[in-house]
């Protein structure tokens, strides 16, 4: 066998510092590593770029390549230890059989409504999927799988090293069929042998009422394919509820702010607001009531999750001041002001917080 050249086979120049030396072998077994690869012939060139840099990155080797052309001699490390070097990845722990799929993740953005009433709603999930020409194989139909050769299925090659401190089986994955025992001849054309496509799937998604932001929806099963038939992973959805521009969530309640006059709130009334369903819900306004002051509507806020009845619509008082007077209502306002009644000065007093805080302690 003609001496390999290995400076070309790692694309490097002879005089190649370390550092290149290791960038490129860096490169090339990303590319090659048959985890990775589903080019054809991947793991014999995973096998010959990591020979060439077994002995370019050792300078006694590399010397003596130099001068005679080969580096043999000292077969130190299998191909896993460097590549674990490398990538810090077990390269042994290989499931050979069918595995399950990995879950997958993504969120979507709903509207407070759906959130209170629950919805029904479809989700496009890119996943992959068992492909479907070679049922998963990755051989091309017609053909099959054939044993490994290499390591004769077992998925690992055991190699037996005598050193100083003895006898070691060095136990690596097989480089040519990845760890999984088998070789396909024909790869599918449509995965490339991978046996998994990548696909878009439209997933109906359950939305229960009550749900709030931030929450997870698990769809079991409608995660990524598994390999070789096995199940598939999971679908987690994380919920991200909209903000509504006239209702503002707090735990199962829903705030609505009333904006109503001095006299509606010196003289009370009988008013009504929205609720988040569209209708309208009555609200009896005290006389006497203040800015700030919050009024509850019980069974108008939010259906609490897995049911157990409903939260309340809070509503926050907002006493508007007219901008703008007609004739009429100028001579009352002037009557008002000569009989007095002006406020009593305080200070530190009617902190809107504080009546916030005391509603919530009264639940
Ligand atoms: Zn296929
Ligand atoms: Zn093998």
């Amino acid at each position: 066998m003609p001496p390999k050249d290995y400076y070309a086979l790692l694309g490097v120049q002879r005089d190649a510092t370390d550092d290149a030396i290791r960038s490129a072998y860096r490169k090339l077994a990303r590319q090659y590593h048959p985890d990775v690869s589903t080019e054809a012939g991947a793991p014999d060139r995973f096998k010959e770029v990591t020979e060439a840099y077994e002995v370019l990155s050792d300078p006694e080797r590399r010397q003596r390549y130099d001068m005679f052309g080969n580096g043999d001699g000292a077969a130190g490390f299998g191909i896993d230890d460097l590549f674990n070097t490398f990538f810090g990845g077990d390269a042994r722990r290989r499931d050979r059989g069918p595995s399950r799929g990995a879950d997958l993740r993504l969120a979507l953005e709903i509207e407070l409504i759906d959130a209170v009433r629950g919805a029904e709603q479809e989700v496009l999930v890119p996943r992959l999927e068992t492909c479907e020409r070679c049922a998963g194989s990755g051989a091309e139909p017609g053909s099959s799988a054939s044993t490994c050769a290499t390591c004769s299925g077992r998925g690992e090659i055991r190699q037996v090293q005598q050193s100083v401190f003895g006898r070691f089986v060095n136990v690596s994955a097989c480089p040519r069929c990845g760890g999984t025992g088998r070789s396909i001849d024909r790869p599918c054309t449509t995965c490339r042998g991978e046996g998994r496509e990548r696909t878009e799937r439209r997933v109906s998604l359950s939305i229960p009422p009550g749900i709030d932001d931030g929450q997870q929806l698990r769809v079991q099963g409608q995660g990524e394919a598994g390999t070789r038939g096995g199940p598939h992973g999971d679908l987690y959805v994380l919920i991200r509820v909209q903000e509504h521009p006239a209702f503002r969530r707090e735990g199962d309640d829903l705030f609505h702010v009333l904006r109503i006059s001095p006299a509606q709130a010196a003289l009370g009334d009988e008013t009504s607001v929205r609720t988040i369903e569209g209708d309208q819900a009555k609200v009896k306004v005290p006389a006497g009531a203040q800015p700030g002051q919050i009024l509850r509507i019980r069974g108008k806020g939010v259906p609490r999750l897995g049911g157990g009845g409903r939260g309340d619509q809070l509503v926050y008082v907002e006493v508007v001041t007219p901008r703008s007077l007609s004739k009429e209502e100028r001579k009352l306002y002037q009557r008002l002001r000569e009989l007095g009644g002006e406020p009593e000065q305080q200070d530190g007093a009617g902190n809107v917080f504080d009546r916030i805080k005391e509603v919530f302690a009264n639940d």
